[in-house]
């Protein structure tokens, strides 16, 4: 699923091209991916034009001009599309935006599990967007200080890597960059939160902070040199997905564990 880095990359990316651009023409190709009815979505983004893109967590927001928003949720498998109206749809396209720069934005997802919202201002935000009012600060949140976060994650007993992963305790980790920061903060995924000092929480915390820092701007550069990926750009990671390679650090085999349809990679030799 498209994490801090992955969404920052998109922000960025959009950013550079969108604010002051029109919606000419808004379609909603696949309705159970957008949250509103076909005709509410055309009519309340025609003519609007989009302002700062920003990301609060796993979600993507959109605001437009007049203070409208389009949030998105991409879930596992939602992507973008920025191109000419003549390139070729990807299957499952959900939406098309046919803006007044002569292109066209649009999100596609292949399980479908990903959502759109529309709200009418940020006040709006909460009633529209399921579960938004739990969601925990951002992992970048300049709110969330080191104190703040070991103050959060000690209301989790169980595991380090699920309450990393846990939006309404922190917000923006998934699955992937869990793996890193733990591996950057030489801990075990399957440590019990319980058992950690907090000085280890305080590690984790600059762990956590310094992946995204490094990961974020390696995405983006990607992005713009290669184009929105149909798959995200994750071959910088040091250790998920790398099961079986050496561990960038001391060599040891990397150990893979599946459990649920989640992959698991981490150092047995340094992360304790
Ligand atoms: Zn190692």
């Amino acid at each position: 699923m498209p994490e801090i880095p992955d969404l920052e990359g998109y922000r960025a990316y959009f950013n550079a091209r969108l604010p002051g651009v029109r919606v000419s023409h808004a379609l909603v190709t696949i309705p159970i991916v957008v949250r509103s009815a076909r005709e509410e979505f055309a009519a309340a983004l025609t003519g609007e034009a989009f302002a700062e893109a920003r990301r609060q967590g796993k979600y993507l927001l959109f605001p437009f001009e007049s203070g409208r928003l389009m949030v998105v949720h991409a879930m596992l498998t939602g992507r973008f599309q920025y191109c000419d109206p003549a390139q070729k749809r990807r299957a499952r396209t959900a939406f098309v935006l046919a803006l007044d720069n002569g292109l066209e934005m649009r999100y596609f997802d292949q399980r479908l599990m990903g959502k759109v919202y529309l709200a009418r201002d940020e006040g709006e935000l909460p009633a529209v967007v399921p579960r938004w009012a739990e969601m925990g600060p951002d992992a970048m949140s300049p709110a969330l200080s080191e104190e703040l976060f070991v103050e959060r994650l000690r209301r989790y007993r169980g595991q380090i890597k699920t309450v990393l992963t846990t939006e309404q305790c922190v917000a923006g980790i998934g699955n992937a960059y869990a793996d890193e920061v733990l591996w950057e903060a030489r801990l075990h995924p399957y440590r019990r939160r319980a058992e950690l000092p907090d000085e280890t929480l305080r590690t984790l915390f600059r762990a956590m902070r310094s992946v995204m820092e490094w990961a974020t701007p390696i995405v983006s550069a990607r992005m713009e040199s290669e184009g929105l990926p149909d798959d995200h750009y994750r071959d910088h990671l040091r250790v998920h997905r790398k099961g079986g390679q050496p561990c960038p650090r001391c060599g040891t085999r990397i150990s893979e564990i599946t459990a649920g349809q989640r992959i698991t990679n981490f150092c047995r030799k340094c992360q304790e």
